[in-house]
């Protein structure tokens, strides 16, 4: 993009129109690398995977009938790499509308049964404990599906960077409810604590990569809370564990 330049001594409405013209470039000039980047490493991204399916795809095609040992750990391999292709993808397609255009519907959750629900999720899917602590009944004001969602995310990240249980703490304070999860796993370095929901950023990438993260699940949760309007906080020890904090409204206080 070229700039335009204006002679200080125009006229005050041309040089104001020049300043205009030039923030609309610099913010044109933003959102294009920014785009750009983000297609370079979302290809990046899905060419590990497909990599790995090549390979073990053209091992089969090559030896597979004549080494039948090999079939299973291809097949396995395939049908893994697949699968995280098919989570990227997903996480992908959600970042790429931005969340204005999701179709939310706002009401009053259970979050209790919520919390209920998706600790006996983690506890089938991956026989990780998920132990819930209420006092009484808590609700919350949110986009239900979102909210798991975003739920989902934090119990993820638990369960991939520790080993022992992962526990959800819900409470209520004033006209606001919150959710919290905890683990006790390997922490994050203070430092690194605000990039952490950048997107692609991961803090070691030879840790806990074999759990296959792209680094695009925490800036998928900060999009998700923005849309719902739930604040978010986490706090990290190294070496000791995270917790992270979901506030949201505990009713609608706003305009239906
Ligand atoms: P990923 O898919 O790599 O897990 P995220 O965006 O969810 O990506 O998280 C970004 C990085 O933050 C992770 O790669 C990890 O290094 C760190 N992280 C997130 N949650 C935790 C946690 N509960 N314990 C330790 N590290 C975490």
């Amino acid at each position: 993009f070229s700039r335009l330049t204006l002679e200080d001594t125009s006229r005050d409405e041309l040089v104001e129109m020049g300043r205009t013209f030039n923030d609309m470039i610099a913010l044109l000039e933003s959102n294009y690398l920014k785009q750009e980047k983000f297609v370079s490493d979302a290809s990046h991204e899905l060419r590990t995977p497909l990599t790995v399916i090549e390979s073990y795809a053209s091992l089969l095609k090559r030896r597979g009938l004549t080494h039948p040992e090999l079939f299973n750990e291809s097949v396995e391999a395939i049908h893994s790499e697949a699968i995280r292709m098919k989570e990227l993808t997903e996480q992908l397609l959600l970042l790429a509308k931005h969340h204005e255009q999701w179709d939310l519907s706002m009401k009053v959750v259970d979050l209790q049964e919520l919390a209920t629900a998706s600790a006996k999720v983690f506890r089938n899917a991956y026989g990780r404990e998920v132990t819930v602590n209420a006092q009484g009944e808590v609700r919350g004001f949110s986009d239900e599906a979102k909210l798991r969602q975003l739920l989902f995310i934090f119990l993820d990240n638990a369960r991939k960077y520790s080993d022992e249980a992962i526990t959800i703490t819900l409470g209520a304070s004033g006209q606001e409810s919150h959710i919290v999860i905890t683990d006790r796993g390997i922490g994050i370095p203070s430092g690194e604590l605000p990039r952490v929901f950048d997107r692609f950023y991961r803090v070691d990438e030879a840790r806990g990569r074999q759990g296959g993260g792209a680094g695009l699940g925490l800036s998928l949760a900060a999009e998700i809370a923005e849309a719902i309007g739930a604040k978010l906080s986490m706090e990290s020890v190294e070496g000791a564990g995270t917790s992270v904090m979901i506030r949201i409204a505990a009713e609608n206080r706003g305009r239906q």
